[in-house]
């Protein structure tokens, strides 16, 4: 038995939420008892994983947040738009969270030279529908310690990660840090396919 909080999802087993084949996506809703902002995902999401990092939206409580990716194409607030802001306009990621429960509804890039460009973040925990891609892999591991977990945990947190059949890793997983260096070799004339 740990109690140690990774994130409600991960905490009670990521098996209650099992990917579907041919899930189509589904609405996000923010945490607002009523005018809930709502963003419709018109597509199964990519690159699910637990974040360790300080920006991305957790419950509270988490020590992790599950987020994954969708075609910005794909992604529509379809209600309550007035009640979104934009986190940091400065940052790479443009986080458009509810002013009145703080929930993140979707990060979008608008540097059309980054990796990432086109891709919407977003935390499919907002929605009721199952059948989501899951958590595949957790990314900025050691990052947890700067939002406040002793080092001493670090161990059991890895631990209890590789036991839920997420690889551990401090940076992003090796297949997207690949995205990123080949994204900056073609920018620079490098790439080489
Ligand atoms: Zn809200
Ligand atoms: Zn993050």
């Amino acid at each position: 038995m740990t109690i140690i909080k990774l994130h409600p999802r991960l905490d009670s087993g990521i098996q209650d939420y099992p990917e579907v084949a041919g899930f189509a996506g589904g609405t996000l809703t923010c945490l607002c008892e009523s005018d809930k902002v709502a963003v419709k995902i018109g597509s199964q999401t990519l690159h699910n994983h637990a974040c360790g990092c300080s920006q991305c939206w957790k419950p509270e409580n988490a020590r992790f947040s599950i987020v994954a990716v969708a075609s910005r194409e794909t992604v529509e607030v379809i209600s309550h738009e007035e009640k979104l802001a934009i986190v940091d306009e400065t940052a790479a990621i443009q986080r458009h969270y509810c002013k009145d429960c703080g929930a993140h509804m979707y990060g979008r890039i608008e540097n059309k030279d980054h990796a990432f460009y086109g891709l919407d973040f977003v935390h499919t925990e907002l929605s009721e529908e199952k059948g989501w891609s899951e958590p595949k892999f957790a990314a900025f591991v050691s990052s947890v310690i700067e939002t406040g977990t002793p080092t001493s945990k670090m161990a059991d947190i890895r631990n209890d990660l590789t036991n839920l059949g997420l690889p551990t890793y401090d940076t992003l997983s090796p297949e997207l840090m690949d995205l990123i260096a080949a994204k900056a070799a073609e920018l620079k004339g490098t790439l080489q396919v």
